[in-house]
């Protein structure tokens, strides 16, 4: 299956790729992770797309849309994936509908995750993540580590993004109401656009999207 998801930052993208990958044996591709990595492995792609991250815009297309060509590109992508993050503009919703024309491949399902506005700030102020791997992601009180500080996923030390300051938040949810909604639009006119309530359970979510999946 080849997946889009989309939401807001915080609707629990990352939280739900990571299981939803797993049980359709597909691999997780995050923008957002990767640039985390190639940020802390500080590479020039890193350097360039710390400025962007952590005003709260998009890193530009050029940039974004070679790296996820690249990634999507690996062996492990050949019989599908899941998209996280990726595409956040209708320019990069156009670039992958020509790389998957090219191909001769097609989307199977956008999953628009919906959460309340007042609920994405409160879960991204509390959100923790791994310096070894930004996908292993807790939260304060929702989903707190075994051990504070510390990620029960590979022992690895637990902190805020740099992004998830209040003021930034503001700006990463104005870029995603004026540049990332549209692509619903766009997805919803190829009748590929599935939307669930990011609310309630984290296991409980998982099981509403791969309802609406089938
Ligand atoms: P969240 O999960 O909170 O929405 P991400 O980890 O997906 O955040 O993205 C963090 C930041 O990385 C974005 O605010 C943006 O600066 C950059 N980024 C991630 N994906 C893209 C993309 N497809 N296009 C441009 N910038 C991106
Ligand atoms: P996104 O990738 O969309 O930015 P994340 O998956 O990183 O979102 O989740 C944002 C924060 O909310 C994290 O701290 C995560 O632990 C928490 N979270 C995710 N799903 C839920 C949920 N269903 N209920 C409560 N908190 C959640
Ligand atoms: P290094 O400093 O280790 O050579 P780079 O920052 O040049 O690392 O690149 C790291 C990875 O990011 C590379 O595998 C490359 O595919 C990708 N990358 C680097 N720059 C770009 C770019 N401008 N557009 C797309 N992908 C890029």
């Amino acid at each position: 299956m080849r997946i889009v998801l989309v939401g807001p930052p915080g609707a629990g993208k990352g939280t739900q790729a990571v299981r939803l990958a797993e049980k359709l044996r597909i691999p997780h591709i995050s923008t957002g992770d990767l640039f985390r990595a190639n940020i802390s492995r500080q590479t020039e792609l890193g350097k360039l797309a710390k400025s962007y991250m952590d005003a709260g815009n998009l890193v530009p297309d050029e940039v974004t849309i070679g790296m996820a060509k690249d990634r999507m590109e690996q062996p492990d992508a050949e019989g599908g994936f899941l998209l996280d993050g990726f595409p956040r503009n209708v320019s990069q919703a156009e670039a992958l509908d020509r790389l998957l024309q090219e191909e001769s491949m097609q989307l199977d399902a956008v999953l628009d995750l919906e959460v309340p506005e007042d609920e994405v700030v409160k879960r991204i102020a509390g959100r923790r993540i791994c310096r070894n791997d930004s996908s292993h992601v807790f939260h304060v009180t929702y989903s707190p580590p075994k051990q504070e500080g510390v990620c029960d996923v590979c022992g690895g030390e637990l902190y805020q993004r740099d992004d998830d300051s209040e003021d930034t938040v503001r700006k990463r949810l104005e870029v995603y109401h004026s540049q990332t909604e549209p692509i619903i639009d766009y997805y919803k006119a190829q009748g590929l656009v599935v939307t669930i309530s990011s609310l309630g359970p984290v296991e409980e979510i998982t099981q509403r999207a791969l309802g609406a999946l089938k």
